[in-house]
C-alpha cells in the first residue's frame, strides 16, 4: 500500500467518505484511515436500518453551536437538494415522512455503498481496521498506524462524536484539536432520553411506561411538539430527544400535556355542561386512558367536576398545560444519538474548513462544534462540511 498521499481523512463516516469522495474527483490522492473494519457504522444503523439522510427544510434555525451562523454557508452551498440527486443518480429512491424527514427506500446500507462507490470513482483509498498512534506535522503531517506510516499534505479529522461508545466512538477529533492548541468545547450527549429520580419513577411513571402521546415541552427558550414516550427509565420519545440538547443539568423542562388546548376553558366549559362528569373520565377524552388515572390519583383529587373549585381548577389547568418536570439527568452517551459540542467554530474557516492556525488541517461533521434536530440534520451537516471540504484539500 501506498504510504505517501495528497489527504488523508481520518473516519469513514458520513462527513469523511463525502470529503474523501470529493477530492477523489478532483484528482487528490486520497487515504481514509478508520478503526472500525467498515465504512459508516452510524450511517447504517441510523433510522432503524433507512437513514433519515437529510429534511426537506434545513435551515441554520435547526442546528445549536456557540456560533449560530457558521453553518449557513456550507449548508447553503450543499443543500439537500443536492444528496438527493447523488442518490438520484444512483438508483437510490426515498420516502418523506413527517416533519420533511426523508428515508432510504433500498435501506441505510444502500448509502454507504452508494458512498464508497463515489469513493472508488476516484481511486480513494481505505485502511480499515487501523489504530492511529501518533500524528507529527513538519513539511507534511506524519501518522504513525498500527499498520504503516502514512504522510499526506492534508489532514482531515472526521472521526464524529462520543455518542455510543460501543460502537468504537471517542473523543479522537478533540484530542487531535488539543495536540494543535485548537480551543473546543466538551462534548455532551444530545438527542438523549431524560432519568428522573426513583421517588418519581416508582409512584409515576413505571406504571406507565410503554405510553406515548403528543406534547410540547420546553426548556431555555426552545419549544418541540411531538411524540412523548414514557419508560421504564424516564422520559423519551422525539420531543424529548430534541428538547434535551438545549438542557443542563439542573433545569426544569415545562410539559404541556395538551398542546393546543387551553386547558382552563375546556374545564371551565365541562364543568358548566357536565357537572357531575368525573375529572379522570373528562382527561381520558383528550389523554391516554392510564395516563388520566395516574394524573387524578398521583396529582389531582379525582372528584366530580362540579365540585373542583375555581383556584384548584387553575392549579388542574396549569399543571395539563405548563407541567414542570426536572430531571436528574439523560442517559448519557451510552444511548445518545450525537454529542453537543467539538472543535470551536472560531477555529475554522467556514468555507473550506481549514483550520485558521495549521495550514492543511480541517475539521468536519460532527467533531466541529454545529449539532442538528433530531430528524436528517446531522447527516445533513456531515454531507455539506465534508463536500466544502473536499473542494479545498
Ligand atoms: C443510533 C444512531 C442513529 C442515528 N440516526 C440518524 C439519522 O437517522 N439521521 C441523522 O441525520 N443523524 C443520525 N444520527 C447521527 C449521525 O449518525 C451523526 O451525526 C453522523 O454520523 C456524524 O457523521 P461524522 O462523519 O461526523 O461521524 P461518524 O459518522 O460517527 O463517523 C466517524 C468515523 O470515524 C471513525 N473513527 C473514530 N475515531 C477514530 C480513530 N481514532 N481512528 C480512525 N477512525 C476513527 C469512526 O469509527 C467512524 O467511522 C444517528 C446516530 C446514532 C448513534
Amino acid at each position: 500500500m501506498n504510504t505517501v498521499y495528497d489527504v488523508i481523512v481520518i473516519g469513514a463516516g458520513a462527513a469523511g467518505l463525502m470529503c474523501a469522495l470529493e477530492a477523489g474527483k478532483r484528482g487528490r490522492r486520497v487515504l481514509v484511515l478508520e478503526k472500525a473494519s467498515k465504512a459508516g457504522c452510524k450511517i447504517r444503523i441510523s433510522g432503524g436500518g433507512k437513514s433519515n439522510f437529510t429534511n426537506l427544510d434545513i435551515s441554520a434555525g435547526n442546528y445549536l453551536s456557540k456560533n449560530p451562523h457558521f453553518c449557513k454557508s456550507a449548508l447553503a452551498r450543499y443543500t439537500q437538494w443536492d444528496f438527493m440527486a447523488l442518490m438520484s443518480a444512483h438508483g437510490l429512491s426515498w420516502e418523506e415522512r413527517e416533519h420533511g424527514q426523508l428515508f432510504c427506500e433500498q435501506g441505510a446500507k444502500a448509502i454507504v455503498e452508494m458512498l464508497l462507490e463515489e469513493c472508488a470513482a476516484g481511486d480513494v483509498s481505505f485502511c480499515y481496521d487501523c489504530d492511529i498512534t501518533h500524528i507529527g506535522k513538519a513539511q507534511r503531517f506524519e501518522l504513525q498506524t498500527s499498520q504503516q506510516v502514512f504522510s499526506a499534505s492534508a489532514l482531515v479529522v472526521a472521526t464524529g462524536g462520543p455518542s455510543i461508545p460501543r460502537m468504537g466512538s471517542t473523543d479522537f477529533g478533540l484530542q487531535i484539536a488539543k495536540q494543535f492548541g485548537l480551543k473546543s468545547i466538551p462534548f455532551k450527549p444530545a438527542l438523549v432520553p431524560f432519568t428522573f429520580s426513583s421517588g418519581f419513577l416508582k409512584t409515576f411513571l413505571t406504571d406507565l411506561a410503554g405510553i406515548s402521546f403528543p406534547a410540547t415541552v420546553s426548556c431555555n427558550g426552545q419549544a418541540f411538539t411531538e411524540q412523548l414516550l414514557i419508560t421504564h427509565r424516564g422520559l423519551s420519545g422525539p420531543v424529548i430527544l430534541q428538547i434535551s440538547s438545549y438542557w443542563q443539568k439542573g433545569d426544569a423542562i415545562q410539559v404541556d400535556l395538551l398542546p393546543g388546548v387551553v386547558v382552563e376553558e375546556w374545564l371551565l366549559q365541562a364543568r358548566e355542561t357536565h357537572p357531575n362528569m368525573n375529572l379522570k373520565t373528562l382527561l381520558s377524552e383528550k389523554l391516554p386512558k392510564r395516563l388520566a388515572q395516574k394524573l387524578c390519583e398521583q396529582v389531582f383529587d379525582c372528584q366530580p367536576l362540579q365540585q373542583i373549585r375555581h383556584k384548584q381548577l387553575q392549579q388542574i389547568a396549569h399543571t395539563l398545560n405548563e407541567w414542570l418536570l426536572f430531571p436528574a439527568g439523560t442517559e448519557g452517551m451510552r444511548t445518545a444519538e450525537v454529542a453537543t459540542g467539538g472543535v470551536d467554530t472560531q477555529m475554522l474557516s467556514s468555507k473550506t474548513f481549514e483550520t485558521k492556525t495549521v495550514p492543511g488541517l480541517y475539521f468536519i461533521g460532527e467533531t466541529v462544534d454545529v449539532t442538528g434536530h433530531l430528524g436528517g440534520y446531522n447527516f445533513q451537516w456531515a454531507w455539506a462540511s465534508g463536500w466544502c471540504a473536499g473542494q479545498y484539500v
